[in-house]
């Protein structure tokens, strides 16, 4: 056991030594992708740079997946597990607003607007990432006992109205498959955390997102005689009331939180005619498989009740959106000690769940998989003071990336290695 760890301690140092060398190359990568941004399903130029720069590490690359997905495959000196590392591609439509001399000038034309492009979410960031991993670990390939899958991923904002996209894509279309994966993780920039700091939750890390649509049926009739119909917007008033007594009435709020938010009312034409219809739009959030279930149960009854007790009726249409990002409890056990040697114990964190959502769900419901935050906010900023993902005035405080790249090239070792490193055989 002696030599298997002084050889393994060798390869980790060798990891760490690589990650310094390949960090500027990252930064400029990450740079080239910021300054041309590419919505989702639409990241041609993007899945060429990715594909290119695989190739010229001589990983096997598989592409196009997904629209415009590639996937790498890294076959290791010795055989092993599969563990698959994954990257995001796509910008949002987002004016920049930094002022940074590779600040984004794209435009284009989303849902027949014409938009700015920016990565305002940092998936610039996560695909120079991963390719500082992929060139890391193509360097020490010999020493690595197993299989690692890059996984260049488009429209984790969701893919154009019409189309199919994203990671529920890519599983579909065999990216978890030959070589069949076994585990996967990855991670997000954020600007809640400073840079130099890796966080993470076991089990629900990020909500399930569903969408409903509810359409309330009335009877038109003239506003100074609303005896003579049925107001849908009294009903629908009543509703948007009676959805939020979900989430704080009637579910045990100490198991997880739940959001059931109306974001849009629409009915009537003018202030003396009772329409005949009103429709609403919401989004529901949820951290709990069984709660997520019940939530949609709920909200079914409550508009159908309401509306019933008025004489109308209540149309509920609920679409599933992103599953509950789920950490495998095991797998996060195992790499908590990577994690924590990576980034130095004092900069980890087990954090709260948020009510975002997250695309990387879907491969987490097939495999065992693992997401944690990377922190890049400048280290001068409060939380408060930082911009959020999706500003316009998001900003990427480089000198966190490093930390991404060895960070995912160490849990991807480790897991290969079937040990946390905290557990490393002496
Ligand atoms: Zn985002
Ligand atoms: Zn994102």
């Amino acid at each position: 056991m002696t030599t298997l760890s002084a050889s393994a301690a060798t390869v980790d140092q060798r990891i760490d030594e690589l990650a310094k060398q390949v960090e500027p190359s990252v930064i400029a990568c990450r740079r080239d992708i910021h300054q041309h941004p590419e919505l989702g399903n639409r990241e041609t130029r993007t899945s060429k740079l990715i594909a290119d720069k695989l190739k010229s590490l001589g990983i096997e690359v598989k592409t196009p997946i997904a629209h415009t997905g590639v996937v790498g495959v890294l076959r290791g000196g010795k055989p092993g597990r599969v563990v698959a590392l994954r990257a995001d591609m796509d910008a949002l439509p987002v004016t920049e607003q930094v002022d940074v001399p590779f600040k984004s000038m794209v435009r284009t034309t989303y849902n027949g607007q014409e938009v700015g492009v920016m990565h305002a979410c940092g998936h610039d960031a996560h695909v120079a990432i991963l390719l500082g991993v992929a060139e890391v670990l193509s360097k020490v390939r010999d020493e690595i006992p197993g299989t690692v899958v890059f996984l260049f991923q488009p429209a984790e904002e969701g893919a154009p109205e019409g189309e199919e996209g994203g990671a529920a894509l890519m599983v579909k279309e065999g990216a978890l498959k030959n070589p069949k994966v076994d585990a996967v993780f990855g991670l997000h920039v954020t600007s809640r955390y400073p840079v130099g700091e890796i966080a993470w939750r076991p089990g629900g890390m990020m909500a399930a997102v569903d969408s409903f649509k509810i359409k309330v049926h009335g009877k038109q009739t003239h506003g100074a005689y609303p005896w003579l119909g049925i107001d849908p917007i009294v009903v629908a008033s009543q509703i948007v009331l009676g959805l939020q007594l979900i989430p704080s009435r009637q579910l045990d709020t100490t198991l997880a939180p739940s959001v059931v938010t109306v974001g849009a009312i629409h009915g009537g034409v003018r202030n003396n005619i009772i329409p005949d219809d009103v429709e609403m739009l919401g989004t529901i959030r949820s951290l709990d498989k069984a709660m997520r279930d019940d939530i949609h149960v709920r909200i079914k009854r409550t508009a159908e009740d309401i509306a019933a007790a008025a004489g109308a009726k209540a149309e509920v249409a609920i679409t599933a959106g992103y599953p509950i990002t789920y950490n495998d409890p095991a797998l996060t056990e195992q790499s908590v000690p990577t994690l924590r040697r990576v980034a130095g114990a004092e900069n980890t964190a087990v954090v709260n769940p948020t009510l975002g959502a997250e695309d990387f769900s879907f491969y987490q419901q097939n495999v065992p998989g693992l997401f944690f935050w990377l922190g890049i906010r400048p280290p001068n900023q409060t939380p408060e003071e930082a911009p959020s993902n999706h500003s316009p005035r998001f900003y990427v405080d480089e000198s966190g990336l490093g930390l991404g790249v060895r960070a995912l090239a160490h849990v991807a070792v480790d897991y290969l290695r079937g040990q946390g490193a905290g557990g490393r055989a002496q």
